[in-house]
């Protein structure tokens, strides 16, 4: 693409040269002819006065509209008359056009007459300007087409390799849980273990974990099909946010407090009253309790703290962990779909890349906004701006 695109810039700078090149040698040719003539009549008629008018007549039948000085020379080059005052003509330069005048039989001349076109340059590529212009504007929509084909190219390939990347951990996620039920099923079968009330218990506990798990997941991908769906329709009513907090505080309590660590909540809003999707904002809720959880750090007991407070007539909502924290270059993707954190070595979560892009769909689809704060070593606090109650009956 690039090569074909130089070859096009080229290719267009040749046929400008080019063009340019037969402009002025038309011009050239033009202007000779027409000093030839007014030459002659020069002769015929003997009137030096009459110099410029006859020069000007034969440029004009030659079609040249442009001013010039005139002088003419003998053949020492000394200056015998010029159109100038002054003798700055001698100055500009050597580009003029000579003439020869009053040859004789052998062809030679004793003076000469010299012409230049102050404004040659100008009048040449007034010719080629508008066909430059247009060069330059279909070669710059070109570039605009190429960049924009290689950007999508880019994007299209970024896509299709983050799907792969979620089939492949779909399965993995998917596939875990059901070996593990299909082992404890073989267990409760196989006739040789035996079935002391114990083992009855673990392994129906493993059973019921598995099975939550394996729902928990499906409930992702079920989130997908949320996420492509742009007009699925919330259930909107009037909650408290206070109340709902709590619930999904309650069920992450134990999931914290086996890692070490502890929820801390600081619940300050005076106004927690909000018109939301229960279960959606619920599911809000839970992914970024989910996340701090899971992007703690391994040797660290894991802390959540969640606040919440009132600004501007707006409810706040703050998820903030000690974890490993998202460093500055991925902050600004991790609200795209199946975008995730290359997490190198330093932990192996498997995850969909999917929690955050719905989290973002679903604020934004109550009127809300949410942004994220991180330090790569220390934390990440995710912090969710939704009307209140109050401040849409005002509205
Ligand atoms: P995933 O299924 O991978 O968790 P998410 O959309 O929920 O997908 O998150 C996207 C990425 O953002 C994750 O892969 C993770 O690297 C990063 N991330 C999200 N929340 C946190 C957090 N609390 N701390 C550190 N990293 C986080």
């Amino acid at each position: 693409m690039i090569l074909s695109f130089v070859g096009v810039c080229m290719l267009q700078s040749y046929y400008l040269e080019t063009l340019l090149d037969l402009r002025e040698d038309n011009f050239n040719s033009g202007v000779k002819r027409s000093l030839f003539l007014a030459a002659r009549q020069l002769e015929d008629r003997g009137e030096i006065g009459a110099l410029h008018d006859l020069i000007t007549g034969e440029l004009l039948r030659n079609g040249i509209n442009t001013p010039f000085y005139f002088t003419i020379v003998d053949h020492n080059g000394d200056q015998l008359l010029t159109s100038l005052d002054d003798n700055d003509f001698m100055l500009e330069g050597d580009d003029y056009y000579t003439q020869p005048l009053f040859e004789n039989d052998s062809h030679e001349s004793p003076f000469s007459l010299r012409v230049y076109f102050p404004e040659k340059r100008r009048v040449v590529w007034k010719m080629v300007s508008s066909m430059a212009v247009t060069t330059m504007v279909t070669t710059l929509l070109l570039l605009c087409t190429y960049i924009t084909t290689i950007v999508l190219m880019v994007r299209q390939r970024k896509l299709a390799q983050s799907k792969t990347d979620f089939m492949n951990n779909m399965t993995h996620e998917l596939k875990t849980p059901i070996s593990t039920i299909s082992l404890a099923s073989q267990m409760l079968e196989d006739g040789a273990v035996s079935k002391t009330p114990e083992m009855l218990k673990s392994v129906s506990r493993v059973i019921r974990d598995e099975t939550k798990r394996l729902s928990f997941q499906v409930e992702k991908v079920l989130q997908i099909s949320l996420l492509e769906n742009e007009k699925a329709a919330l259930k909107f009513k009037d909650v408290d946010i206070h109340e709902l907090i709590k619930g999904v505080v309650d069920s992450f309590n134990i999931k914290v407090k086996s890692k070490g660590g502890r929820i801390e909540t600081d619940l300050q809003a005076g106004e927690p009253l909000a018109t939301v999707d229960e279960l959606h904002f619920t599911n809000i809720i839970f992914n970024l309790m989910d996340n701090a959880v899971k992007y703690s750090k391994e040797e660290i007991p894991p802390v959540l703290k969640i606040k919440t407070w009132n600004e501007g007539g707006n409810l706040l909502i703050s998820v903030a962990d000690n974890g490993i924290g998202i460093k500055k270059e991925h902050l600004k993707h991790i609200f795209d779909k199946f975008h995730r954190v290359p997490t190198g070595n330093v932990h192996n979560v498997k995850g969909f890349g999917l929690g955050l892009a719905y989290v973002k769909q679903m604020v934004v689809k109550h009127n809300g906004h949410i942004r994220v704060e991180s330090e790569w070593g220390k934390g990440t606090e995710f912090i969710i701006d939704i009307p209140t109650l109050k401040k849409q009956a005002y509205e």
